[in-house]
């Protein structure tokens, strides 16, 4: 397989490609094919140090200087680069992450586009208030940036998540230092020259790319970083926690989950089940608020397993290059060992098998393929309905009522999304205000809006990205006082 044409192999810092100072590489591999795609840098300490200095130039320099309504229009700029490179760069990531290319370039480069446009339209909206204080006062404020940013993202949506965190940083003034995931560094690399070629002065968007031991390490302990802004798993999230206390950086954390998605006999059942099948396949159910766990109730149980057992048998995994492929390969050998270990848990454990459940053969046995599963009759102390799989893997929990349903939903340390499907208007608000997550939808599933907040509740993290309470993560409010007297 030839290598795709644009697959940049160096770091971006300060508006340049530039090699590692150590030398050191590691391999992006192809999930589909096992082949390798690029020899990447991998940035040690030293790069990291570059690229902060260049973010920290720049974040005192020229970008400063830059307007409100610039920042805007840059931003926007870089919307329609993107929007022209579309088709490039969906490849580059399905080539990368194994997800279909309908997912990458129907729904992540939409998205991405759409989320730089919408921050775009936020920078020049950013701004203070004027304080009625006592006395001969005049008391306002100022909303600045934060300074320089470390954005670390995780390898399933590697240029959408990216974006979260890049649009409002720099819509707010920030300049950021971006860490994509070891195993998906491809498509933020390329971001680089989209970013130099949309006119951004150097050094307001840094790329480096490594492994979370070292790269990432390096980024979180270096004590020029203002803040740190999280997607990953939450025993990484933990550990950035600990680790920025040293210095007292704001850190900003979007961690694991395991959804709840409840549903009532009384609901509209054949979208249910739609919801259902897209809530934990989409993405191949690598995707934070995978409605990883179906919550039915008794009365309709055997009719919903049965038909989401044909849905999911129906799904067959196949090249993710193709356009009608729905089901894509893991991102790593080590996420579908870990997948297939999770599905071995589930047996011992005694919940029923009713569909997949074993390694999917695509590619004359090339590729890190899983089939769609499913688990009826799980009980929620089972690991497989407590712990995060990341994988194409459905926990079906019967229950009896209402409340039966809330507690079993609230019983989990995440708290990042729900869903609800009932014809009931009042049970559907009750629950939605009774379940303890970030996001719930009603009679839906996987929706998201740039203008629409995300995030998580208990330990699927705090902050929020997208929607203006994405930046109040990236800013900081000054008091300033004048004596009138
Ligand atoms: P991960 O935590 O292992 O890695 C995420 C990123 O952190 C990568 O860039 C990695 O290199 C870096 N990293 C790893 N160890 C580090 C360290 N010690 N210091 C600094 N950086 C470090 O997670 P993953 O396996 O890449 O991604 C899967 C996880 O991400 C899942 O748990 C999923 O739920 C979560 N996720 C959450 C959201 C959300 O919005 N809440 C979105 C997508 C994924």
């Amino acid at each position: 397989m030839s290598m795709p044409p644009m697959a940049e192999q160096r770091l971006f810092i300060g508006g340049e490609y530039v090699e590692a100072l150590s030398g050191a590489t590691f391999e992006s591999v192809n999930p589909a094919t096992e082949e390798v795609l690029a020899e990447v840098p991998e940035a040690g300490p030293e790069d990291v140090d570059r690229a902060v200095k260049a973010a920290r130039a720049a974040f005192e320099g020229p970008w400063r200087k830059v307007s409100a309504a610039d920042r805007g229009r840059l931003l926007w700029k870089l919307a329609t680069l993107i929007e022209r490179d579309a088709d490039e760069l969906a490849e580059l990531e399905t080539r990368d992450n194994g997800k279909p290319i309908f997912e990458s370039r129907k729904i992540d480069l939409p998205s991405v586009v759409d989320n730089l446009q919408y921050f775009a339209g936020w920078a020049s909206k950013i701004h203070g208030e004027t304080i009625p204080v006592a006395g001969p006062y005049l008391n306002y404020t100022l909303r600045e940036p934060v300074g320089v940013v470390a954005a670390i993202v995780p390898w399933n949506f590697p240029l959408s998540l990216a974006t979260w965190k890049l649009a409002p940083a720099l819509a707010a003034g920030n300049t950021v230092v971006l860490k994509p995931a070891e195993q998906t560094p491809l498509t933020a690399l390329r971001l680089g020259a989209l970013v130099a070629e949309a006119g951004f002065p150097p050094g307001v968007v840094n790329v480096i790319t490594g492994t979370g031991q070292i790269t990432g390490r390096a980024l979180v302990d270096h004590p020029d970083v203002d803040k740190i802004a999280f997607t990953g798993s939450t025993e990484v999230g933990k550990e950035i926690m600990r680790r920025a206390a040293g210095s007292l950086k704001r850190v900003s954390l979007e961690l694991g989950g395991k959804s709840p998605n409840i549903v009532f006999a009384d609901a509209d059942l054949e979208a249910a089940i739609r919801g259902a099948t897209s809530g934990i396949f989409y993405g191949k159910g690598e995707v934070c608020a995978a409605g990883s766990r179906l919550l039915v109730q008794r009365g309709v149980h055997d009719e919903v397993v049965q038909k989401l057992v044909g849905r999911a048998r129906k799904m067959t995994a196949g090249d993710p290059l193709k356009p009608d492929t729905r089901m894509g390969a893991l991102v790593s050998r080590e996420q579908k060992e870990r997948v297939l270990a999770y599905i071995r848990s589930g047996r011992e454990e005694g919940a029923e098998l009713v569909a997949g459940g074993e390694e999917a053969h695509v590619n004359g046995g090339k590729g890190f393929f899983v089939q769609p599963t499913v688990f009826d009759n799980v009980r929620n102390d089972m690991r497989i309905a407590r712990e995060e799989i990341f994988g194409p893997v459905l926990a079906v929990i019967p229950f009896d009522s209402p409340e039966d349903a809330a507690r079993i939903a609230n019983d989990t340390p995440y708290g990042l999304a729900a869903a609800v499907w009932t014809r009931d208007v009042g049970k559907a608000h009750r629950l939605a205000r009774e379940i303890r997550a970030g996001t719930v939808w009603i009679n839906a599933y996987n929706l998201y809006d740039s203008a629409s907040p995300f995030g998580g509740y208990k330990q699927s993290g705090y902050g929020r990205d997208l929607g203006m309470h994405a930046l109040e993560q990236y800013t900081q409010v000054k008091s300033v006082w004048v004596s009138l007297a």
